[in-house]
């Protein structure tokens, strides 16, 4: 039997719940709060039944992956976990002290895996006494449909938690990238200066977010323009990992552009608060 936690149930701890209950993994879902938590299973159940209309999972896989996961508010659920996946908010305090708690809680071989976009996972691993057996596992937004996963290796991550983490992400049907602990990693390292580049075009009147976005989308082939990604993100996320990436790396390039933390001090925040760069229905 293959046992995992889930630590944080929002948008990305649903998505990672869902993906290794797909792929048979018994899901110990913990979050502090329970409104979360019901909200997580009922997303999770749409989202499923989604897939089985589409033809892509078999008639029953709402019950049957709804069922091999258990929603609690306490870590302590974790402690029978082989692997735990943590997806709590984006605060290193609040992080430190989940993977403390877990160095308590989990058996000595638990491979405990953050999902943090921005925060170093060798700082997150120096908190346990298993420094070998803590690695990033950067899971993409939306986690059922995106199919990279960033694995960050932590300076003192083993080989051998870095081969497991790599094959358990296979066998979910995603496709792992090996990289190591700098700050922004390598996603968020190459997409915020370009996603910081696109605010600056847009304070300095080079053209509308709408001709920026249209620029990069026809001429480089780009799905989504960097402004609307930015909205998609949450532009108080990008702020931070841009304040991460620039204190991390000492560079001024990376620099958050003035507008961008004038729109996230306003609550302008994209897609969440329904206005960002563009507007956006309830
Ligand atoms: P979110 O705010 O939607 O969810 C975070 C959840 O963590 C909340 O439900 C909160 O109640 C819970 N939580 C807080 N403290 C906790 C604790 N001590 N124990 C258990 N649960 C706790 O955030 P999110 O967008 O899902 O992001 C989660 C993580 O994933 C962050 O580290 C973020 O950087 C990373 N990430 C986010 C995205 C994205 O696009 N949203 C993409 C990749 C990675």
């Amino acid at each position: 039997m293959t046992r995992a936690a889930v630590i944080g149930a929002g948008t990305m701890g649903n998505g990672i719940a869902h993906v290794l209950a797909q792929h048979e993994w018994e899901v110990t879902l913990v979050d502090t709060a329970a409104p979360v938590l019901e909200q997580a299973v009922a997303t999770i159940r749409a989202n499923v039944a989604r897939q089985v209309k589409k033809g892509t999972l078999p008639e029953g896989s709402v019950d049957a992956i709804t069922g091999r996961i258990r929603p609690v508010t306490t870590l302590d659920a974790a402690s029978d976990a082989e692997l735990v996946v943590e997806a709590a908010s984006e605060n290193p305090g609040v992080k430190f002290g989940i993977f403390q708690a877990l160095d308590g809680i989990c058996g000595p071989d638990a491979i405990l895996a953050s999902n943090t976009s921005s925060i170093s996972i060798t700082e997150i691993a120096s908190r346990t006494r298993r420094p070998e057996q803590v690695i990033g596992m950067h899971f993409m937004n939306p986690v059922p449909v995106m199919k990279l996963v960033e694995v960050i290796r932590g300076h003192a991550t083993s080989d051998a938690t870095t081969t497991r983490v790599m094959e358990i992400s296979t066998a979910l049907g995603k496709v792992p990238v090996e990289v190591n602990d700098y700050p922004g990693f390598v996603a968020n390292r190459i997409l915020m200066p370009m996603i910081n580049e696109a605010v600056y075009c847009v304070m300095e009147g080079v053209a509308t977010p709408d001709a920026i976005d249209t620029v990069m989308k026809l001429g480089m082939a780009h799905p989504m323009g960097p402004l609307a990604l930015a909205d998609f993100i949450g532009l108080d996320v990008c702020l931070a990992i841009l304040e991460v990436m620039h204190k991390g790396l000492g560079d001024p390039k990376y620099r958050p552009c003035p507008l961008l933390r004038r729109m996230a001090a306003a609550g302008h925040l994209g897609r969440k608060s329904g206005k960002g760069f563009f507007a956006y229905d309830s």
